[in-house]
């Protein structure tokens, strides 16, 4: 769970803003950005304030599963300094390091470029008022993951993980660097997306396609809770791809598992 920090007064552009969680993984392609925007959708839905930071630099997949590709955030000069709007979709405010970095150039932006932008998505927005900011960091480690525990207080990570083997040992890599002395952020537990395939002919059957319980059998051995299990589920990719999250539809199995995963995280 989420607990609240005792945060040192902040004057700056986060000051409003009451906790932050990062989704994480090991490896790309596990589903952490659908994790995200999901959850992200889901803790909205409950009626908390919430802003969803695309920090994903090397694919920032935000503004396609929004819908906001073509929409540009709006800077405004407040006391001499620019300000950057956030965009709303979905009752979220959010930003993308998409709407600052073509994805092609993502390696080039490594180091100093890319970690002066999350630093200006960060602290140079105006998020207002937040009870949840969900971070859709990028895989693995690097220098956004540093310079996001370096600029902001981190209530905790949420690793996403597929069930299959090799995802879980980097999963086990990326969590290490929560842990390290300097940085010390809590894993608040592990999502296992991909968790099983059910065929909508045949709705009793599950098949894991991918392994069983991999990521299940991870989190307890680490002591860690696990916060959700996804099945492999059509519907969230074309979600995706049209750029509504299944979230936003309550009453489907999936809207009904991230709204579990949101109260499991609150
Ligand atoms: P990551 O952020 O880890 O790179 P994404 O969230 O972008 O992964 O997901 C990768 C692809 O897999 C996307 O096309 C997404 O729609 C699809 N996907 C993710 N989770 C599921 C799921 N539970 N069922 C079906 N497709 C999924």
């Amino acid at each position: 769970k989420v607990k609240a920090l005792k945060k040192e007064e902040d004057h700056s552009a986060m000051g409003k803003v009451k906790n932050i969680i990062a989704v994480a993984s090991g490896k790309g392609g596990v589903g952490k950005s659908t994790v995200a925007v999901n959850l992200a959708v889901a803790l909205a839905n409950t009626g908390a304030k919430v802003a969803l930071l695309d920090a994903d630099i090397y694919g920032p997949s935000v503004p396609k599963m929004l819908n906001i590709e073509n929409e540009r955030p709006q800077v405004i000069k407040e006391n001499g300094q620019e300000m950057i709007i956030p965009i709303e979709k979905y009752g979220l405010k959010t930003l993308s390091i998409g709407f600052f970095v073509n994805p092609d150039d993502a390696l080039i932006w490594r180091g100093a470029m890319a970690t002066s932008a999350i630093k200006q998505l960060l602290l140079q927005a105006k998020w207002g008022e937040i009870d949840y900011m969900v971070v859709d960091l990028p895989p693995g480690t690097g220098d956004i993951h540093l310079t996001m525990v370096q600029t902001v207080p981190l209530n905790g990570g949420i690793m996403v993980s597929t069930p299959q083997e090799v995802a879980i040992a980097d999963v086990k890599k990326a969590m290490s660097m929560f842990h390290q002395k300097t940085i010390n952020v809590p894993v608040l537990g592990v999502v296992e997306n991909m968790a099983w395939f059910t065929p909508e002919e045949l709705p009793d059957n599950k098949y894991y396609l991918f392994g069983k319980d991999g990521a299940k059998n991870f989190a307890n051995e680490h002591g860690l809770s696990l916060l959700g299990q996804i099945p492999i589920v059509q519907g969230v990719m074309e979600s995706g791809e049209k750029g509504v999250p299944a979230a936003t539809d309550t009453d489907s199995i999936l809207g009904k598992q991230f709204s579990k995963l949101a109260k499991n995280v609150i």
